[in-house]
């Protein structure tokens, strides 16, 4: 089994969920005591989402890169990013590092190809929404994504923030996240992409009448393909 090296704590909210989905998948597929070879590096959401708000992208990408080479030190042999934003720097932190990297959006879009659907509805913060560096991936592998509109990305990214990823689960966050994913299914969205890793923590397939694609599990479960 190869070790693999995560770089979360963006929000720990959701690399808490990482780390259980991991070990639930090698159990489920190795069987007996195994448990997945990892290292996590957590770091302080706190500072990364300073750095987010100033825009200084630059920064975050250096941060990132010198947490990427410390777990290709510490003997990782796949790096996962755990968080969609993040990937907006995944180029500079993978700068120099030797070990490679599956990119959520990669893993997400082939698994949505694979589905035979076209045109995934997108949830996310409004960095992954609205600016080009996630939505140009789906689009090269094919898909039409459908963004919510103006009111229900404010929404979405507003509750990510101050609620998701401060571990705070409420029923009528719930309530209107179910609305705007339903909102994106009457404008034609074929499934829905949990494209924030916290967002699974509100919806999932027993709420949303469209295939769903929690890129938390998606990530996890195409990570472990490639660890075992
Ligand atoms: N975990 C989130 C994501 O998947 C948002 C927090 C962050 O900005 O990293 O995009």
């Amino acid at each position: 089994m190869k070790t693999l090296g995560i770089l979360g704590g963006m929000s720990a909210a959701s690399t808490q969920i990482y780390y259980r989905e991991l070990c639930r998948l090698t159990a489920e597929h190795l069987g007996g005591l195994h448990s997945p070879e990892l290292l996590i590096r957590s770091v302080d959401f706190a500072d990364i989402e300073t750095l987010q708000m100033e825009g200084n992208w630059g920064r975050a990408g250096e941060r990132l890169n010198a947490e990427a080479k410390a777990l290709e030190r510490g003997g990782a042999e796949l790096l996962i990013l755990a968080t969609n934003t993040m990937h907006k720097v995944a180029a500079q932190m993978m700068d120099g590092v030797g070990i490679p990297l599956l990119h959520i959006a990669d893993a997400t879009a082939s698994r949505i190809a694979a589905a035979g659907l076209r045109s995934p509805g997108l949830m996310a913060t409004a960095f992954t929404m609205e600016q080009s560096f996630y939505t140009d991936r789906l689009a090269a592998a094919g898909l039409d994504v459908i963004l919510p509109d103006d009111a229900d990305r404010a929404e979405t990214h507003r509750i990510i923030y101050d609620e998701l990823c401060r571990h705070i689960v409420g029923e009528a966050s719930r309530q209107a996240y179910v609305g705007i994913a339903e909102r994106l299914v009457a404008r034609g969205a074929d499934c829905l992409i949990l494209g924030c890793t916290e967002v699974g923590m509100l919806l999932d397939q027993g709420n949303v009448s469209v295939p769903v694609f929690d890129t938390t599990l998606v990530h996890c479960e195409a990570a472990m393909a490639l660890a075992w």
